[in-house]
Formats: C-alpha cells, structure tokens, sequence
C-alpha cells in the first residue's frame, strides 16, 4: 500500500483536522492543538488542489584539494552539506562553517612552508537535503578512486552549545577519545572529553572510569553514508549538542538571529569544532601507523551479537505466551461485550535459529583484534616509526580493513545499504540498526533469511579479521 504523504504547517492543517469525526485518536496521536483529535472519517470532504515545481536544477559539490607530500594517494576527506531547507543557520552553516575555517587554518600552515604527510580533500555537498545527492554522486563517481585511496571521511551536520557528540567507525574510537582528550571545553575548566563522560555519569550510563568513551553507531541523515555504509570508507560524524533545543530544525526559524542568540553566542563551540576536528585531520594526515584499533569494533560486534541472540529468544517467549493466552479465550472473555470484539490471530512459533556461525565469526575478531592490539601497544610503547615502504602498505591494509565488512549485493530489498554492521533501519528512517541483515529479519519474523544473514554476516566479519591477521604479521615483521 502506498499512501501520497505532504508535510504541512499547522496553520493549513488545524482546519482539516478540526473537521474530522469518528473515534477520538489514541493519546500517542494527539499534537498540541486545542481541540479534540479525531480520526475520521468526514463529515467535512477536503479537496486538495496541489502544485509542485519539477523543474531541473544543478546540484553543486565543492572539492578542495591540498595533495600529500609524502603519501599523496592516502586521502583524508572532511566535509559537510552546504544547502539548507530554508535559512539553514544550525543546519547545515554551523557544521559547514568550521569546515571552511579548518580549510583556511591549513592553507595558512601550508604559506609557511608546511604540507600535509597525506593528502587532504574539504567538501561542501549539495542536494543533501533531498537525500544526499551531491555526496551520494560524488562518492559513486570516484569509487574507484575512493576504494583505494580513502583513508577516513569526516563530518559535521549541525552544531551548537553542548557536550562532544561523535558517532561512526568503531575502529576510531580510541582515537577520537584521544583527539577529544587534548580539546579544552572553552565554558567549563575541563576538557570536551571529560564534559562529556561527567554528563554520562550524571545521566547513570556507564562511563568507564577513566577509560575510553564509547562511541555511537551511525544510522543515516547525513552525508557519511554513502561513504560509510555504501563504500565501507571508515567514518567519524562529530559536534556539539545537548544544551539547546531543536524547535527551529528545517524550518523557516534557522535564522542567524535565533542561531548567534540561542545555538552558540559568541561561537565558542563553533570553534570547539574546529579544534576537534582539525586535530582529527591533522592527526590522521601526519600519522606514522595510522590510529586503527579494532578491539572497539570487536567489543561492539560481541554486544550486537549477543542483542541479536537475546531478540530472537524473546521472540520466541513473547509468542507462546500470547498463543497460549489467545487459545485460553481469555481476550473474548476479558473485552466489552457490548463492542465488537476481533480476536487476535496466533502467530507461527520462533524456530532455533543457528547463530554458531556468527558466534564463531565474533570469537575469531575478538582474537584478531586482540592481536593487532598487543603488537600496537608494543610498537607505540617503543616509539618506532615505519619505513616508507611498510607505512604505505601497512596503513593501506588497516584503512581498508572496513571495506571487507561491505557485501557486494547490499543487504536485502536496499542493495545501496552494503555494510553489514550498520544501516539505517528499514523502517526507522535516520536511527540505526546494528547487524542489519539479521536483527530485522528477526524483527519481521523472516526466519530464513535470518539464518542466511547469520551466514552472510558471520562470512564478512571473517574476512575483516583476515585483514587485521594481515596488518598484525606486518606490524610484527619490522
Ligand atoms: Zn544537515
């Protein structure tokens, strides 16, 4: 079933609503308007008269590019949209601005005599509003290039007063934590690392001692994914959020006035932005051994694995529970006998799935991970650098480990989608699902292709572990 769906205002919608009889709207339903929500149908017949403009309209993307002096074909790319619904102060400017100041801050270290060890690509995006298509046709046409050469995509959508807010690649966790350690909250005596874990704290989430923060997964809404979710191109989506409210968002009150009055006065965290992520850039450009760790994205996929497993036993529970309640007659017995009563239908049972394909997956990463971690600390606590030779072929392996994570034939009914660990949900829109392929086979009760996305799964996080084997016998070699 398709039904023609047209966002509008609350002014142009109070009538039509007001108009509507039939039974009182359940309270999830119910928006602030002063009156009674109904659900209809009628009295009132609505003729709606609808005009749209389809005219063609170019789409521009803007690439700077500063080429690397040592590994020019090793890139870091930064970037954010540049169009808006309307005004677009906070979304897109107030994460499209500190891109532009990171772009002029280095083109000024580069009138010095500096140049980035890699090469460095700034992007403004077009379209993305639309559905990412000044990112999604900029990644599709360089994907050769991108597969071979990117090293990490880095974005900002939105910005304002607040904590440290950073999702993406596991494998970056440790090194963003690091990156955020360095960064002075300019309104609090502490850094933006240490805000952030004394919100967690105070909010009763775990946070970790001292140790490292987690990072979020990423759903969709931005334009990392065509690079992350579409090219397994290893990605960080960061700002500030948290201390101001999100009213305004993609309407005609974007303004400068509400963004410079409300969002961030005096733009400190505008300037918090720009130190984080041009540390983020610079760190990643100039690194010997670049800061891949996968023991985060093992620990993560253990977690989802164990989700995954814990979703369908409940399933199971949850169903023989209800088809022994619904065969008992206890829902007749227990409804108005007043009212028309529909009974609800069993359910078909939750077979055993097999998960030992992905468990076994999980423990191999965990092994691998391990691995390449101890010899990591080993070669950090030595101070060693790499020669030329090994720095190209060594970080090659590591920023191209995500790309064994992708499925060439995407996951099902979205073959865009190709990452196996995380995807927009089908039917979540922005918000993320975390082994994809499995977790909503388990959620629309599609049993076998559960079991295939076990496999497939399980087969993709296998190869990825053969690649970090492969970095950890290089990085024990030299
Ligand atoms: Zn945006």
């Amino acid at each position: 079933m398709k039904i023609p769906v047209l966002p509008i205002s609350w002014a142009d919608a109070a009538p039509v609503l007001r108009a509507l009889d039939g039974p009182v709207v359940p309270a999830e339903w119910r928006g602030a308007l002063p009156f009674t929500y109904h659900a209809g149908p009628g009295p009132a017949v609505a003729h709606l008269k609808l005009s749209f403009e389809w005219q063609l309209v170019p789409v521009y993307d803007i690439i700077a590019r500063m080429e690397g002096s040592e590994l020019p074909d090793q890139w870091i790319i930064r970037g954010n949209h540049h169009d808006a619904w309307t005004h677009g102060a906070k979304d897109p400017v107030s994460g499209t601005i500190p891109v532009l100041e990171e772009a002029r801050v280095t083109a000024e270290l580069a009138k010095t005599g500096w140049h980035p060890r890699r090469t460095l690509v700034f992007c403004a995006w077009g379209g993305e509003e639309q559905g990412l298509l000044g990112s999604t046709e900029w990644v599709e046409t360089h994907a050769r290039d991108l597969d071979e050469k990117a090293v990490v995509y880095i974005n900002s959508d939105t910005n304002a007063r607040g904590f440290f807010e950073v999702g993406g690649s596991h494998a970056l966790e440790s090194f963003i934590n690091q990156v955020a350690r360095d960064v002075p909250d300019l309104q609090t005596p502490v850094s933006i690392l240490e805000r952030e874990r004394a919100r967690r704290v105070v909010a009763g989430q775990k946070a970790a001692g001292s140790g490292n923060l987690p990072i979020r997964a990423l759903g969709s809404g931005s334009d990392y994914s065509p690079f992350f979710q579409h090219s397994g191109i290893s990605a960080l989506s960061m700002g500030f959020d948290g201390e101001t409210s999100w009213g305004e968002y993609h309407t005609a009150y974007d303004t400068w006035e509400n963004y410079t009055r409300f969002h961030d006065p005096g733009f400190a965290y505008g300037e918090a932005l720009v130190r984080t992520a041009g540390r983020t850039v610079l760190r990643l450009s100039e690194a010997n051994l670049l800061p891949f760790d996968f023991r985060a994205t093992s620990r993560v996929i253990s977690q989802y694995t164990k989700e995954v497993i814990t979703l369908a036993d409940h399933s199971r529970s949850t169903t023989e529970k209800e088809n022994g309640l619904i065969a008992s007659g206890m829902h007749q017995l227990a409804a108005d006998p007043t009212k028309p009563f529909v009974a609800p239908k069993p359910k078909d049972g939750v077979p055993h799935l097999n998960f030992a394909p992905l468990e076994n997956a999980r423990d191999r990463l965990e092994h691998a991970a391990k691995a390449y971690g101890t010899v990591l600390d080993a070669w950090q606590s030595a101070e060693k650098s790499l020669d030329i030779a090994l720095s190209k072929e060594l970080n090659r392996t590591l920023y191209r480990a995500e790309r064994a994570l992708m499925r060439e034939q995407g996951l099902p009914r979205r073959p865009w989608y190709r990452h196996v660990i995380y995807a927009p949900g089908f039917y979540t829109g922005y918000g993320v699902k975390t082994l994809p392929g499995v977790r909503e086979a388990i959620e629309q009760r599609n049993w076998k292709e559960a079991e295939a996305f076990i496999q497939v799964t399980a087969d993709r996080i296998d190869a990825f572990s053969k690649e970090i084997d492969r970095a950890t016998d290089m990085l024990t070699t030299p």
